[in-house]
């Protein structure tokens, strides 16, 4: 396909630099991705020009930052095509998105005895949290397994829903096998039983076209920093009638409408849930963020990431002994491997000599690798300002290395 990825890279300054003598190849995106100059200069902006806290000032410089703040949401409900801007609440990342939901659905609509549904595929934050609140509650979390090549048992799901179920915890695309849920399918299900889905989409946001009402799902996290944008910053979408249904997560600023010792009244959506002086610079920083992958193309974005992956699996393939985790026809662009007779970590710290920057490990999904029985991984991830060049470096440098053991 015909992508000008090197004009795109000209964008991102940290990509051009010299690890241990040799070019950076970044390939840890599913980790956190880098920030083209558009991002630095809009956090620049932001603090030289406009900065104060956001919400009823009488100022300038508050107005002005108000205006960018809520400019995010409207982008941001755009991006995933949700009806209004009340159902677009800012968090500091997907993990703290599934907090909030697991923690305020289950005070509205969890009763003791009841059930959660949550893939075998999570990461630790889609489990985690879900786990907390059926503690509280005396709820139950019940396990969607997978196959070997990484796909979900689908197939199993109604037979898995009893009357006690409530929700379904579900990755978009998976960070560790990379795989591609079929979430509206999942989501019909769901519906047709009467059951609520949330749909973690750290990974899918990044590198798919998103339409939350086109898919029909209750709920739906991401994260900016994986978008290219700053850390620290996320979403939680919900639809408006479980979002007002449901208590604030936290108490304090912003999320009040009249505080007395006789009892308080909260804030209207978004802002019941946004405690406290949220991110500001941040937020208004993933507006840019958001701006620069629509203007890339969602659509491209994804075709390019596709070439690089079946690029870079058919090289892998032709290495003997070793084996990718993650098989299925529908995945996004992440590889996990292992090599037979090298230690994952062993083949990471030794590819960071050759500059080329994978994660090893368990990647926060120990049920995950529970299920293949293994202790980690190598992952390489890719995005959109990759090359095949760096791929070939990879697959050079990966030879290489494991030549040595
Ligand atoms: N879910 C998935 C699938 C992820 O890949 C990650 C990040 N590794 C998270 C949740 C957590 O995201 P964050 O650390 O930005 O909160």
């Amino acid at each position: 396909m015909n992508f000008e990825v090197d004009k795109i890279r000209q964008d991102f300054p940290i990509l051009h630099q010299q690890i241990y003598n040799r070019p950076l190849v970044y390939f840890d995106n599913a980790a956190t991705t880098q920030r083209p100059k558009q991002v630095i200069d809009a956090l620049n902006k932001t603090y030289t020009e406009y900065y104060g806290n956001i919400h009823r000032a009488a100022h300038f410089l508050a107005d002005k930052a108000t205006e960018a703040y809520e400019g995010t949401r409207e982008k941001a409900r755009n991006f995933i095509n949700a009806e209004t801007r009340e159902q677009i609440i800012f968090t500091k990342g997907t993990t703290e998105s599934i907090n909030l939901a697991a923690f305020s659905f289950g005070e509205a609509f969890v009763q003791e005895g009841d059930e959660i549904i949550v893939s075998e595929m999570e990461h630790h934050s889609n489990i985690v949290p879900w786990q907390l609140m059926a503690a509280r509650k005396g709820a139950k979390i019940v396990m969607l397994p997978i196959d070997n090549d990484g796909r979900l048992l689908i197939e199993m799901l109604e037979q898995l829903i009893t009357k006690r179920t409530r929700l379904i915890a579900v990755a978009h695309v998976s960070n560790v096998l990379g795989t591609i849920n079929p979430v509206k399918q999942i989501a019909r299900i769901a519906r047709n039983n009467g059951v609520r889905i949330f749909v973690d989409g750290a990974q899918a946001a990044p590198h798919l076209r998103i339409d939350v009402q086109d898919m029909d799902v209750d709920f739906y996290a991401f994260s900016a920093h994986k978008m290219y944008g700053p850390n620290g910053v996320g979403v939680l979408y919900g639809k408006t009638e479980l979002l007002e249904q449901m208590p604030p997560y936290q108490g304090g600023g912003e999320m009040i409408s009249e505080v007395k010792f006789s009892g308080t009244t909260y804030n209207e959506l978004p802002y019941k849930f946004e405690a406290g002086t949220p991110n500001i610079s941040g937020v208004i920083a993933f507006g840019a963020a958001i701006d620069y992958l629509r203007n890339t193309g969602i659509e491209t974005v994804a075709a390019w990431e596709h070439e690089l992956l079946s690029y870079a699996t058919a090289a892998l393939n032709q290495i003997p002994g070793l084996r990718i985790y993650g098989t299925q026809a529908e995945k996004s662009g992440v590889i996990s491997f292992n090599v037979e007779g090298a230690h994952f970590f062993d083949l990471g710290t030794m590819l960071d000599k050759f500059g080329i920057a994978v994660r090893t490990g368990h990647h926060c999904a120990d049920p995950l690798m529970d299920h293949f029985g293994i202790q980690g991984t190598v992952r390489a991830s890719f995005a959109f300002y990759n090359t095949r060049e760096e791929i070939d470096r990879f697959v050079d440098a990966l030879k290489k290395v494991i030549a040595m053991f």
